[in-house]
This record gives C-alpha cells, sequence and structure tokens, in this order.
C-alpha cells in the first residue's frame, strides 16, 4: 500500500515557474480574482473570492494556479448567469 499512499501526496508549486522572471521558488497563495466582463454586461465584474495563486518569492508576481483557473472560469459562468437572470 506505501506506493499507493505516496501517490496521493499534495504537489506544493513543485514544477512549476514564474511567468515573470523564472523563478521557482513559489508560494501558494488564496486571492480574489476580478473578472470584468464585456458585451453586454460591461461595467460590471465577478469577484472569485479565495481563489489559489501561485505568488513568486523573487519578484511577487501573482498568477492562478490551473485549479484556481478552474474555478475562477466556473465562477464567472454562474456570476454571468446570475447577471443575466437579474437583468430580466
Ligand atoms: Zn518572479
Amino acid at each position: 500500500m506505501r506506493w499507493l499512499l505516496s501517490k496521493v501526496k499534495p504537489t506544493a508549486a513543485h514544477g512549476r515557474t514564474c511567468a515573470r522572471c523564472g523563478s521557482t521558488s513559489l508560494k501558494r497563495k488564496l486571492a480574489t480574482h476580478h473578472v470584468p466582463l464585456t458585451g453586454k454586461l460591461a461595467g460590471r465584474r465577478v469577484d472569485v473570492y479565495r481563489v489559489e495563486h501561485d505568488k513568486c518569492r523573487d519578484c511577487g508576481f501573482l498568477a492562478p494556479t490551473p485549479e484556481g483557473l478552474a474555478k475562477i472560469k466556473r465562477c464567472t459562468k454562474v456570476g454571468i448567469k446570475l447577471f443575466r437572470e437579474s437583468l430580466r
């Protein structure tokens, strides 16, 4: 069973690099992500709370992790739907 357990170890920012300076010293950080809307909903925005980001220890650059991006996508979709319904 040991090999099975070793597979579910959480992978901390491993293998990812900073998009700005290329540093591999990244730190997980939860931050709010604002998504400005366009088209009919221009001027409004969806706030996605507690999105997982990688923060660079060297230059401070903040980028959403793949998990964070998935959450932003999901929440933006729901947010747009709610705005549309409230406009009816
Ligand atoms: Zn950096």
